[in-house]
């Protein structure tokens, strides 16, 4: 490297691709700046810049009390929505931190496919602040499991990365084990609401070993998004029927389609 200034490096090296970056990165960590996931810009420290930052949609009440979906307006507490009350899920409440969007969305794919582990702290303490209320009465954190082939490919789960981090910032333990995915899905990306659902039908069990940590206990799954929420649903079913007494839901991002007048 004599010879070379660090600037030229840092801007020769600043636009590599991630899986280049994440093999050769380490070892050059003095010479590679950081970039914005969503805008590529340049960054001090870590996470997002000021400016995508600020098109970050945080999620804050007034929302559905079980499955916080933001109102219009705020109705008082405790009030649900109507797909609360038509089609309840099998988890107790979910909470999120921001909304899923175009800026969320590159928060998300950094960490879960461009191996931008650096992120994951900075996500799962806003996590934990939105999800204070459920963490308050949790006995354990359960991140949604990958399946070992999926997880060996990646090798590292983004939900347990994000749990790490909400387990430290609430003092809540992070049960790495308690779930597993014995059934290899495919990817929900593209799928309609009831193929979601069919899905992962039956993808998740609580081994015979983890049962005790599962029977009577109020749990908090982790995910990275809540899309149909048809995936955290499954995992929730299996947790209640292995004999968990509540499963709460904590994610970084959801989808909201509008925002809905309470009824
Ligand atoms: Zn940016």
């Amino acid at each position: 490297m004599s010879g070379v200034s660090a600037e030229r490096v840092a801007s020769r090296w600043g636009r590599i691709t991630a899986p280049f970056r994440a093999t050769f990165g380490h070892t050059l960590d003095v010479a590679l700046p950081t970039l914005c996931p969503s805008c590529r810009e340049q960054v001090d420290g870590s996470g997002l810049c000021a400016s995508c930052w600020s098109r970050l949609t945080p999620i804050a009440p007034p929302y559905c009390e079980r499955l916080g979906i933001p109102f219009a307006y705020d109705p008082g507490p405790g009030v649900l929505s109507m797909e609360a009350i038509s089609n309840p899920p099998a988890y107790h409440r979910a909470r999120a931190a921001v909304r899923f969007d175009d800026v969320s969305r590159s928060l998300v794919h950094a960490l879960k496919y461009g191996d931008r582990l650096d992120l994951a702290p900075i996500m799962g303490r806003w996590m934990a602040r939105a999800g204070r209320e459920i963490l308050s009465g949790a006995d354990a954190l359960v991140p949604v499991p990958l399946h070992w082939r999926r997880l060996w490919a990646r090798r590292f789960n983004q939900s347990a990365q994000l749990g790490k981090t909400i387990s430290a910032e609430s003092g809540v333990l992070l049960a790495e084990t308690t779930l597993k995915r014995v059934k290899a899905t495919a990817q929900q990306v593209g799928l309609s609401q009831s193929e979601r659902a069919t899905n992962v039908q039956g993808a998740f069990e609580v081994p015979a070993e983890s049962k005790a940590e599962v029977v009577g206990r109020n749990l908090v799954l982790i995910d990275d998004v809540l899309t149909s929420g048809a995936t955290v649903d499954a995992c929730a079913r299996s947790l209640l029927r292995a004999g968990a007494r509540r499963v709460d839901v904590l994610v970084f991002a959801r989808v909201v389609d509008a925002v809905r007048a309470p009824i």
